[in-house]
């Protein structure tokens, strides 16, 4: 398969030069040239395969025969090997809950397939250079990252993070875990680190020495494996013959874009929404056709305050920039903290069940969708465990949370990282290990 920039400035590529660029030379995000719908069987009989049969044939036309079928499908096991329940939590409303994987969020699912790709072109490469993944953290990013490259060979994994301002849980996350993973403990803040990787990403002396690579969202190998999960979910589905409605919380727009790819490849959907907090760049442009970037506010659903969502120019493309055949897929709608609360309460106290605040949010856009089309079967993702969202789920519900053993065992573990200052003792860093 191969891959254009956005932008198109730049020559088309193919897979593993996508994964290995991250993103085009022009600055475009990478896009493949075509998506062809999956066969009507497909649909018909897949409540008869795997989770790994239906990952492998949705994801094998994007990779073509760069990868060899018995490395895909050991590469998609070990992506999707831990459980992806729908919780049913009224006849017409259930949660997709994406946090059983390593670092309890969503992103451990495209995290440890790009890894896996990058581990496999590194071990098939002929000449043996190892790769460095370089990415900057504000938070489940770094986590997800760390844990998918893990002993992964062939690939050194160096992560900023801002000091101070990332949580103890996802500290942890990121510091303990030893073997090929660095982490850097930045003083300054996130947008500090992200600037210091930009800087390396254009340091010759550098990129002289190492092999660099990002492993934010906008890799096609972290966005397109996230198609799985709704496979997954109207799997779980299709008994019910109901429409399906997916509500996702937003921020970069990657899951949901995923989401949309499934659709392309066939899956019946009767809409999309995107539920997103303060952060309302989308549902503006929803309203009025006008996409104006602002600088993100801080909200307690924090890994969605995003000003300027990477992903969205994706999302336009698949609708080839039609903004009414768009506008017909997906709905937009933002809520307040105040509203985000008062959701988390109201699905503890009618279901009992504790949402984390990103998964509130979607609750909230499904709920919003459903009083106009109240015969729909609504799924909305619970993007995070709520125990990674501790203080806030505690504070709104006015309950103890009660720790699992993991997180107990991850909170003793000695935290490790190099104190960075300044970009100088970063390069530093760089140019002798
Ligand atoms: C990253 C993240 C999101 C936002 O996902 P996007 O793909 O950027 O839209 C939502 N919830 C949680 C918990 C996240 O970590």
């Amino acid at each position: 398969m191969k891959y254009y920039s956005l932008e198109h400035k730049a020559p088309n590529v193919s897979f593993k030069e996508a994964v290995i660029n991250g993103i085009a030379p022009d600055k475009g995000l990478y896009f493949p040239e075509k998506i062809s719908p999956l066969p009507a069987s497909f649909f018909e009989t897949i409540e008869s395969l795997s989770n790994e049969e239906i990952a492998y044939q949705a994801i094998r036309q994007f990779i073509g025969d760069e990868i060899d079928e018995k490395s895909l499908r050991s590469i998609i096991a070990e992506t999707v090997s831990f459980d992806f329940p729908l919780v049913s939590l009224s006849e017409n409303v259930a949660t997709l809950e994406l946090f059983h994987g390593p670092t309890m969020a969503f992103k451990d699912v495209g995290a440890r397939f790009m890894a896996r790709c990058l581990g496999h072109f590194a071990e098939t490469t002929e000449k043996k250079q190892d790769v460095t993944v370089l990415v900057a953290t504000s938070g489940d990013t770094g986590g997800a990252v760390a844990s998918g490259f893990l002993g992964v060979e062939g690939v050194k994994v160096v992560i900023l993070y801002p000091s101070g301002k990332v949580s103890d849980i996802q500290e942890k996350q990121l510091t303990t875990l030893g073997q090929n993973i660095v982490a850097l403990e930045v003083d300054g803040t996130f947008d500090d680190c992200q600037a210091m990787v930009k800087t390396a990403f254009l340091d010759t002396d550098i990129t002289q020495k190492r092999q660099l690579t990002s492993a934010n969202s906008i890799n096609v190998a972290r966005w397109l494996p996230q198609c799985f999960y709704f496979l997954f979910a109207y799997k779980q589905t299709k008994k019910a013959s109901k429409e399906l409605v997916f509500s996702v919380p937003s921020g970069n727009f990657g899951n949901i874009c995923a989401g949309m790819v499934a659709y392309k490849l066939g899956m019946p959907v009767q809409q999309f929404i995107a539920s997103v907090n303060e952060n309302d760049i989308v549902p503006r442009f929803l309203e009025n056709g006008n996409y104006t970037p602002k600088p993100s506010v801080a909200t307690i659903s924090n890994a969605m305050d995003v000003g300027d969502p990477s992903n969205f120019i994706r999302i336009r493309e698949l609708f080839n920039n039609n903004f009414e055949a768009l506008s017909e897929m997906l709905t937009s709608y933002s809520y307040s903290d105040t509203e985000t609360r008062t959701a988390m309460k109201e699905l503890h106290t009618t279901y009992n069940y504790t949402a984390d605040p990103h998964g509130a949010v979607g609750y909230l856009g499904l709920k919003k969708h459903q009083e106009k089309a109240p015969q729909t079967l609504g799924i909305f993702l619970e993007t995070a465990h709520p125990i990674k969202f501790l203080d806030v789920v505690e504070d709104a519900l006015a309950i103890k949370v009660n720790i699992p053993e993991v997180i107990e065992g991850l909170i003793q573990k000695k935290k490790e990282a190099l104190f960075i200052k300044n970009y100088a003792e970063f390069k530093d860093y760089m140019m002798r290990s």
